[in-house]
This record gives C-alpha cells, structure tokens and sequence, in this order.
C-alpha cells in the first residue's frame, strides 16, 4: 500500500476474492476437504485444524496443528508459520456449522479470517466482525431448518396431517422416494 507497485496487485486479489466462484481455489477446495476427512468426516468430537499459508511464489499450502490434547483441545503453541494467511477448523457435525464466538474472537486478534469447516458448510470469519458462507464445489446447500421453521411455523405440521398417513413415515424414506 505504501508504494504504487503495490496498488495493482491488490486490486488484482481484491478481484478476485469478489468475483471468485466455487472452485476457484482449488487449494482451498481441496484442504477443506482434507481437514473434514481428518475429523471423521465431520462425524468425530475432533476438531482438525490447519494455517493455510502462501508461499513466496504464491502457492498455498498448510501447516497442520498438532493433535489435540485430551484435556484442552487444539492449542497452537509459538508464532504463526511465515505467510499465514488464515485459518482453517473443521466443527463436528451436532455443532453450529457458523463461527462461534471464540472463533469470531480469533479472527480480530490474528487480524485473519477463520474459516469454519463442517459437514453442512463452511464458513469465513473476517477480522471486521462480519461472518460470510463460502462456496465450494464439494459443498451443495443444504436446508436451513432454523430459518424454515421461523417462515412457516405451521408447515410442517399442516403437510403432515394432510398426508394422512398413520404409518409414521420416517423423512429418511420420504426422502427416498423422490
Ligand atoms: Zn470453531
């Protein structure tokens, strides 16, 4: 910012942080991948955590945290590896797929956004306060429970009764026979 050089290529990168579409960051794609793989496919009480770091030559790689501790989870002891630019943790699957707090918390003091990753989606907590959802092309929505049953408080329960069905049918096989 201080010289003009740097004018360009930070447009450059703030372009293409905006105009960048699932599967840009095939890196990114890939380590999101990777770190839920780690925790059991989002299905252990494990959190897999990594820096996702940009070399000199502007390749990405990641520094993975050392195994949690039994007591006190992940810890990261000592700097930031040279050329952190964020941070990436996968949340288990029965957690809020969003940054808690803690996580939001993290992100203003390290001044780098924390990516969240679980089962249902992922995450960015910026250092300004703001939570963002990330696009990736392994990642398909996936309904929003909370906000359907705030819009149609009643819809379930009238679709229910109007199926007259007895039999209880579980959503599992509802779903399955579409
Ligand atoms: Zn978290």
């Amino acid at each position: 910012m201080r010289t003009k050089r740097c004018a360009p290529l930070a447009a450059l990168l703030a372009f293409a942080a905006a105009a960048s579409p699932a599967g840009a960051w095939p890196f990114r794609d890939a380590s999101f991948v990777r770190l839920l793989r780690g925790s059991g496919y989002g299905m252990l009480q494990y959190e897999e955590a990594a820096w996702l770091v940009l070399g000199p030559d502007g390749t990405e790689s990641l520094v993975h945290w050392p195994p949690p501790d039994r007591e006190n989870g992940q810890r990261w002891r000592g700097p930031l590896p040279t050329g952190t630019v964020a941070l990436l943790h996968t949340h288990p699957a029965d957690r809020p797929p969003r940054p808690s707090v803690l996580d939001q918390d993290v992100a203003s003091r390290l001044r780098l956004p924390v990516y969240t990753i679980s089962r249902w989606a992922i995450y960015r907590a910026d250092p300004d306060g703001t939570v963002a959802l990330v696009r990736s092309r392994y990642w398909t929505p996936t309904i929003d429970w909370a906000l359907a049953d705030r819009e149609n408080p009643s819809g379930r329960d009238a679709s229910r009764s109007g199926e007259g069905s007895s039999s209880g049918t579980s959503p599992g096989m509802e779903a399955s026979d579409r």
